[in-house]
């Protein structure tokens, strides 16, 4: 089961956001995390994750439709280093407004690469979203790079922010249909 996504809009400011009930489910991570990647496998639009990396798309929120009453909002990717800072700030305050002040947020899908540990922005990132009592989601990435005898070291690693990981790929499937059951338990 895959979840019928269709892309509604880009927004580059919480203005921009539609008018709607839906309950809205953020994704956030660095760039290169593999959220386009993760984005394909959760849902049912093939080529939706391009939509979010068509030039133009890459610093703005792009809202996503599922079903009746649920929403995916693909955040930019920050973190990327050769991103000018102006930009990388404007980037920045725009995720913050959203995740601080959009009435409909249900949750954040955090994505951190399984091999890293949290770092600063996904800490605040993490603070942000319990100081408003939403939930946290945290899927760590790209997990079939982990050995086996890697992954327990791999999860303690994110102990600091205080919510079990759920180890995803998008190579062998693992945590997908998880992850997917954890977003529709939000509609
Ligand atoms: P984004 O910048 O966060 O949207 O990341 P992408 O989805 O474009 O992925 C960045 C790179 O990581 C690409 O080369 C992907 O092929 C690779 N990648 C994405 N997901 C996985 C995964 O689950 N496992 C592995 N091994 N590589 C992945």
């Amino acid at each position: 089961m895959k979840l019928e996504a269709e892309f509604v809009t880009s927004a580059f400011a919480l203005e921009d956001c539609p008018h709607w009930r839906r309950a809205e489910v953020a994704l956030a991570g660095r760039s290169n995390v593999g959220k386009s990647s993760l984005l394909n496998a959760l849902t049912g639009i093939k080529g939706l994750a391009r939509t979010s990396k068509t030039p133009g798309r890459t610093q703005s929120i792009n809202l996503f439709a599922i079903g009746d009453s649920l929403a995916l909002a693909d955040l930019p990717g920050y973190g990327y280093a050769k991103m000018p800072q102006a930009v990388a700030q404007r980037i920045a305050s725009s995720m913050s407004d959203y995740l601080e002040h959009r009435s409909n947020l249900a949750a954040l899908v955090l994505l951190i690469d399984s091999r890293r540990a949290p770092g600063r922005e996904e800490l605040e990132l993490a603070h942000a979203i319990r100081a408003r009592g939403l939930t946290l989601i945290v899927a760590a990435t790209k997990c079939d790079k982990l050995k086996r005898s890697e992954r327990a070291r791999a999860i303690a690693a994110f102990a600091p922010l205080e919510t079990p990981p759920i180890l995803c790929s998008t190579l062998d499937g693992e945590g997908i249909e998880e992850l997917r059951r954890r977003i529709l338990a939000l509609a």
